[in-house]
């Protein structure tokens, strides 16, 4: 669940600000991507774990309303839902610090009871909210079933081991994520390609490097030859882009799952991903199908 508040500015260590506005709103990297894909046209199972608290009962009943099958998300009796705390400045700037509550309680063996759901998916698309191990069992499962793998490698701080990477299709970091994973600074989409050729020397495959206003960067085996592709932002006015990134890679998995092209999932993930930052919030930004003019 995301806390939000709005706020002229970031606050300093130690600084009390007085902020404009509190709203709560349905958020999670993998809720939001479910919410992002289901909406955008696939049909969505969710895996994930919530708390026994409003919280919880909010956000699965707000992913059942979008038509997600919710059979794989378990309910934790000790710990509460997960929540995010985001303050969003003037400049529609974001910071947010996550507890992962019930989050943290998923494990393998609760991906072992979804292997149906997973060997069914035509994409399996993870993030990394919940343990490691858990993450790593899902895509494990997911390779071993010949599904397509999505990694959203998010929240990260260091470096992912070369069997992690090796696991996915596409690894999909925004700038900070891949300079995190590569130890390359990413600020432009040529320090993207050097991010990216980074990553898959580290054993990724095809990496999307998301880069905010400046749109994506893709390298993979199809574009190795050309030094990877630019696609750039569309031009829209930013009001809040908390969820532009789970937009991106909602929409990217439900095209692909939908069996079109590389080129067309990022195109479509593009356009999905810029209305998605005029609108404030995370799921409420997300976008329709139908509203998604390419
Ligand atoms: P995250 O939300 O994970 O930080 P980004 O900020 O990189 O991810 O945004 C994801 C995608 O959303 C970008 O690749 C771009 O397509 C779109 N996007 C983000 N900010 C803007 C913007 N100011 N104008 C247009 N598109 C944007």
């Amino acid at each position: 669940m995301d806390l939000v508040v709005r706020s002229p500015r970031m606050p300093q260590p130690g600084e009390t600000l007085v902020g404009r506005t509190f709203a709560q709103v349905p958020g999670g990297k993998g809720g939001n991507q479910a919410v992002a894909a289901a909406r955008l046209g696939a049909a969505v199972s969710m895996i994930g774990r919530i708390g026994a608290d409003a919280n919880g009962a909010q956000l699965k009943q707000g992913l059942e309303v979008e038509g997600i099958d919710c059979s794989g998300v378990s309910s934790d009796a000790a710990l509460p839902t997960g929540v995010a705390l985001i303050t969003v400045d003037d400049a529609s700037q974001n910071s947010i610090v996550i507890v992962a509550g019930s989050n943290g309680a998923l494990t393998p063996e609760g991906i072992a009871a979804r292997e149906p759901a997973i060997a069914a998916a035509d994409v399996v698309v993870c993030q990394l909210e919940t343990p490691r191990e858990t993450v790593f069992a899902a895509m494990q499962t997911a390779r071993r079933d010949g599904r397509t793998v999505v990694l959203n490698p998010a929240p990260v701080t260091a470096p992912l081991p070369r069997d992690w990477l090796e696991l996915a299709d596409f690894v999909i970091p925004n700038e900070i994520e891949a300079a995190a994973l590569s130890g390359v600074t990413v600020d432009s989409p040529e320090a993207a390609y050097r991010a990216a050729a980074a990553l898959r020397e580290q054993g990724a495959r095809t990496v999307i490097v998301t880069l905010g206003g400046q749109g994506v960067f893709v390298l993979g085996d199809h574009n190795a030859q050309t030094h990877g592709t630019h696609y750039p932002a569309r031009r829209v006015d930013a009001v809040d882009t908390t969820a532009a990134g789970d937009t991106f890679v909602g929409g990217f998995a439900a095209t692909l799952a939908s069996g079109r092209s590389i080129d067309e999932a990022v195109r479509f993930g593009l356009a999905a991903a810029a209305l998605s930052v005029t609108r404030a919030g995370a799921q409420p930004s997300i976008p329709r199908l139908a509203e998604v003019a390419l």
